[in-house]
C-alpha cells in the first residue's frame, strides 16, 4: 500500500502548487522512493479539453490520449515519467461517473448525495494510483483555493481519508501566501493563518506549511506561523520566489521539505538524495554561452501558460546547447507579407504553434514562407506543420487558394482535410486524434538524423490531417514526406531537402521533453538556430534586408 500526500492551496491562486508537489515529487524519487503525482481539479468540464487555452493554459496529452491539465506537464518533466488518465480528475468526471451508476440503478433506491457517493468516487480516484503496488508515494495535488465553493468535496474527501488511513500514511501540504507589506516594510503571517484556519474549518488539519515569499522568513516569524496554525515547529517551510522552476527542488532540498514529509510518513531508511543529472541541466543552463532569438508564432501569446510545454521544451533544449533560447513572441494575427521581413529580421528561428480555427492562420503562413525563403531554421508543430503544407502548396507548387477545410471548407485544394474517421464526429469533447501514435521515419531524411531511429511514437491532438490525394504532387515539388503512421499512412513529419532546418511535425513533441531528456527536435532545432546566428554575423546587413525582401 502507498502514502498519500495531499497537496492544497490557500490565500491566492497562482502560488505554484503544481511545482511544489512536483519538488516534493522529485527529491523523494531522488532519494529511491516510486512516486507519482496526480491533479483533481474542481471545475465541471469533464477534462479541460473543451476550454480555450485563454480560460486554462495549455491543454496537456498523455499518451493514453487523456487531454489533461498542464500541471501533469510538469509532473512529467520533473519525475520523467509517463502520466495517464488516471492522473487527472476533475468534478465533471466525478460526477459523469456517479450519474452513469444511478442510471444503472447502481444505488439500489438510495438517495444520491455528495456525501457519501460522490465523495467516495473522489477518494475511490484519489487511492487508485496507489493500490497496485506501483507507487510507494502518491501525491495528489488539489486545484483551486481552499475556500472555494468548488473544492470541498475534494477537501471533504481528503478528510474522510486522513481519518480512515493510519496517521503516517497520509499527510496534507498547504501551500500559502506570506505577503510583504512595502509600507510597514514587514512580512504578514495573517492570511496565512486565515487560510490554515478555513481549511480547518472544513475538517482538514494541514502537517506542513510551505509559505511562498519574496523575502526571506525569520525563524521567528516561522515559529509563529507554526504556533498559529498548529503545526511542528520544522513544519513550516520557505518557498522563495526562484529564478526558474527548476530551482525549486534544489530550494526545497535545502528547507528540508523531503525530510520532514519523510519522518511524518515514518519513512526510514531511504537513500541520500541523487541529483547528479538534475544538478548537471541546471549548471548547464545556468552557464549558457550563447544567445538565440525564436521567433514563437502564435495567437494565444498573451498567455504564456498556453504554450507551457513549448517554452520549457526550449529551456531544456537550450541548456542541452548551452545556449539561452530567447524567446520572442509574436502575435500571427498581426503579421502580413509587408511587415514579416522586419519583424523577423533579429530572430535566429521560428516556430509556428499549434492552434484551432482560422484567426492568425494567414500570419502564420507568411512566417513560413519567411522561413524558407530566407533558409531560416523553421519549426511548425501541429497546425503549424499544416500551415507549412499549405504555404507550399500555394506558393511552389502554385495553387493560390490551398487551404486546410478547417478555415475554408470550399478550397479548390483541401491539402489539410479533415481525416474520415472525424467526418461523422460531432461531440468535441475527447474526440480528436489523441495520444501516443507511431511513426516510421525514412532512412537518411533529417528526421532520421534528429531521433537516430526509424521508429519512434509521438503524442497527437488533431482533426485535420495532411490529403494523402495529394501526396505525389507535393513529393514531384520537393517536399519530403520524412515520418507516416505505419497502419494508416498517415502523413505526420515533412521537410524540405534544400533548408538548413525545415521541419513540420503533425504531432506535439513538446509533451515529451523533459529536463533529463529534452526532446531531439528542440535540441536540433535550436542548434540549427545557433548556427544561422553564427551565420547571419558574417552577412552584411543590406544583404540579409535584400535576401529579406
Ligand atoms: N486545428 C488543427 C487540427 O485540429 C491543429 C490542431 C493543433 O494544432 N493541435 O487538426
Amino acid at each position: 500500500m502507498a502514502k498519500y500526500i495531499f497537496v492544497t492551496g490557500g490565500v491566492t491562486s497562482s502560488l505554484g502548487k503544481g511545482i511544489i508537489a512536483a519538488s516534493l515529487a522529485k527529491l523523494l524519487q531522488s532519494r529511491g522512493l516510486k512516486v507519482t503525482i496526480q491533479k483533481f481539479d474542481p471545475y465541471i468540464n469533464v477534462d479541460p479539453g473543451t476550454l480555450n487555452p485563454y480560460e486554462h493554459g495549455e491543454c496537456y496529452v498523455t499518451d493514453d490520449g487523456a487531454e489533461t491539465d498542464l500541471d501533469l506537464g510538469h509532473y512529467e518533466r520533473f519525475l520523467n515519467i509517463p502520466t495517464s488518465q488516471a492522473n487527472n480528475v476533475t468534478t465533471g468526471r466525478i460526477y459523469q461517473t456517479v450519474i452513469n451508476k444511478e442510471r444503472e440503478g447502481e444505488y439500489l433506491g438510495k438517495t444520491v448525495q455528495v456525501v457519501p457517493h460522490i465523495t467516495d468516487e473522489i477518494k475511490r480516484r484519489m487511492l487508485l494510483l496507489g493500490q497496485n503496488g506501483d507507487y510507494d508515494i502518491v501525491i495528489t495535488e488539489i486545484g483551486g483555493t481552499v475556500g472555494d465553493i468548488e473544492s470541498l468535496p475534494f477537501v471533504e474527501a481528503v478528510r474522510q481519508i486522513q481519518w480512515e488511513l493510519p496517521e503516517e500514511d497520509c499527510l496534507v501540504v498547504h501551500l500559502t501566501l506570506i505577503p510583504y507589506l512595502k509600507a510597514a516594510q514587514e512580512l504578514k503571517t495573517k492570511p496565512t493563518q486565515h487560510s490554515v484556519r478555513m481549511l480547518s474549518q472544513e475538517g482538514v488539519h494541514p502537517d506542513i506549511i510551505v509559505c511562498r515569499t519574496e523575502h526571506p522568513l525569520t525563524d521567528e516569524l516561522k515559529r509563529k506561523v507554526a504556533l498559529f496554525c498548529n503545526v511542528k515547529p520544522g513544519a513550516v517551510i520557505e518557498a522563495m520566489d526562484a529564478s526558474t522552476i527548476y530551482e525549486v527542488p534544489l530550494k526545497m532540498l535545502q528547507e528540508g521539505l523531503d525530510i520532514i514529509t519523510l519522518k511524518q510518513l515514518h519513512i526510514n531508511g531511504y537513500a541520500a538524495p541523487d541529483l547528479t543529472k538534475w544538478r548537471g541541466f541546471l549548471s548547464k543552463l545556468n552557464s549558457p554561452k550563447t544567445k538565440i532569438k525564436i521567433g514563437l508564432i502564435g495567437k494565444y501569446i498573451e498567455l504564456q501558460d498556453a504554450y507551457k510545454s513549448i517554452l520549457e521544451s526550449f529551456i531544456h533544449a537550450g541548456a542541452m546547447n548551452q545556449c539561452k533560447v530567447q524567446i520572442v513572441n509574436v502575435h500571427s494575427e498581426f503579421i502580413t507579407e509587408e511587415n514579416v521581413a522586419e519583424k523577423f529580421k533579429d530572430l535566429d528561428g521560428l516556430l509556428v504553434a499549434p492552434g484551432f480555427g482560422s484567426r492568425g492562420v494567414e500570419g502564420k503562413i507568411s512566417s513560413v514562407k519567411y522561413a524558407r525563403e530566407n533558409n531560416m531554421p523553421f519549426f511548425g508543430i501541429c497546425l503549424g506543420m499544416q500551415m507549412a503544407v499549405i504555404e507550399y502548396a500555394r506558393n511552389v507548387i502554385g495553387w493560390k487558394d490551398a487551404h486546410s477545410t478547417e478555415m475554408n471548407t470550399a478550397t479548390p485544394y483541401p491539402v489539410i482535410a479533415l481525416m474520415d474517421e472525424q467526418k461523422k464526429i460531432r461531440k468535441k469533447g475527447g474526440t480528436m486524434r489523441l495520444g501516443a501514435y507511431a511513426c516510421e521515419i525514412v532512412e537518411g531524411s533529417l528526421a532520421h538524423k534528429i531521433y537516430g531511429s526509424t521508429m519512434i511514437s509521438e503524442r497527437h491532438r488533431h482533426r485535420w490531417e495532411f490529403n494523402n490525394a495529394y501526396l505525389g504532387d507535393f513529393e514531384n515539388a520537393g517536399l519530403i514526406p520524412s515520418g507516416k503512421n505505419p497502419e494508416k499512412g498517415l502523413v505526420e513529419i515533412v521537410e524540405l531537402k534544400n533548408h538548413p532546418f525545415f521541419i513540420g511535425v503533425q504531432y506535439h513533441p513538446e509533451l515529451k521533453s523533459t529536463v533529463e531528456n529534452p526532446h531531439p527536435l528542440f535540441v536540433n532545432f535550436v542548434n540549427a538556430a545557433k548556427s544561422y546566428a553564427e551565420w547571419k554575423v558574417g552577412q552584411p546587413a543590406e544583404k540579409l534586408q535584400k535576401q529579406a525582401i
